[in-house]
């Protein structure tokens, strides 16, 4: 089982932070200290040698494959696993002009995103809690209830942070004040971002068409009233199609399937177009849908500069 570690980064600490960990550091001088050879770049941090019992058991524990959370001044700042662990003063020395900081140890799966701390603490079942006063360990059992509840700690601290999905959500309503663009530049997103617009995209869509396919008016949903209705790019997203809801529709499954196969598209009118092929069977299933209106929400959605794209390709 993964632990999790809550990290504090001292607003003394963060300007070295931003220089070893949120960038890389190169390795390509010839006074790299032998622990750091062979890596063209790596992300690093250190912390010092501690008298506190209970910060040196954290430590000690400490395990290549851990999760760490980055905390600095009221909120988490980043996130990352810890790579490899080591002690050597002349590193801490190398990187930091400090001897002390000798507890070092290396971050893999670094991103900038973390959730909201709002939302770690609720999952982690700390009531009331503040803040982070030093490095320290969560306790296991509350670890082993996140990832009963939710199967991984990413899921847990990432796909269910509420927060940071409504602040996406608020995000992309602003965006649509804006003329639509019709790609995305993904390498703006981390990972964990893109994730979280990939969930308030998904959300909009769905909320935006009432939880109902635009092409049958089928609206159904599971046993805990999770709505079947996908939400489809339509200027696709293998084409980097913009995460904006002018460019969703709310599909069932048959639907998104036939939509993403080709057996339908929709016209800049707002109509179905069936792809007319009478030899296959499946055409016969669909072919009554041929020039039918979809349902659209209202006349700004689906924008027609996606529809027009997307017929272009
Ligand atoms: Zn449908």
């Amino acid at each position: 089982m993964p632990a999790l570690y809550l990290i504090p980064v001292s607003e003394s600490w963060r300007p070295q932070f931003n220089r070893t960990v949120n960038t890389p550091i190169t390795l390509n001088t010839d006074d790299v200290p032998e622990q750091l050879a062979g890596y063209d770049s790596l992300r690093v941090w250190g912390t010092t040698e501690t008298d506190s019992p209970k910060k040196q058991a954290h430590m000690d524990r400490l395990e290549s494959g851990d999760w760490i959370l980055f905390y600095h001044s009221g909120e988490f700042i980043a996130t990352g696993s810890v790579g490899r662990i080591f002690e050597s003063s002349t590193v801490g020395e190398w990187l930091w002009d400090n001897p002390e900081s000798s507890f070092i140890f290396t971050i893999e799966n670094y991103e900038d995103t973390a959730p909201s701390i709002e939302h770690v603490w609720d999952i982690l079942e700390y009531d009331g809690r503040q803040v982070v006063n030093g490095f320290e360990r969560v306790r296991d059992d509350r670890v082993q209830r996140v990832l009963t509840e939710y199967g991984s700690l990413e899921t847990a601290l990432f796909d269910a942070d509420r927060t940071q999905i409504e602040r996406e959500k608020s995000a992309l309503e602003a965006a649509l004040e804006s003329e639509p663009q019709l790609t995305e530049n993904t390498a703006d997103y981390t990972t964990i971002r893109q994730r979280t617009r990939d969930r308030a995209f998904r959300e909009l869509v769905v909320e935006a068409y009432d939880e109902t396919c635009a092409v049958c008016g089928a609206s159904r949903h599971s046993p805990d009233g999770t709505p079947e209705v996908e939400a489809a790019h339509i200027y696709s997203r293998s084409e980097n199609g913009r995460d904006d809801v002018r460019n969703g529709i709310a599909l069932c499954r048959l639907h998104h399937w036939a939509f993403d196969t080709g057996w339908i598209e929709i016209t800049t009118d707002y109509t179905v177009s069936v792809f007319i092929n009478p030899d296959r069977e499946e055409y016969h299933e669909f072919e009554q849908l041929d020039g039918q209106q979809i349902r659209r929400p209202n006349s700004q959605i689906p924008h027609p500069d996606y529809i027009a794209a997307r017929r272009q390709l």
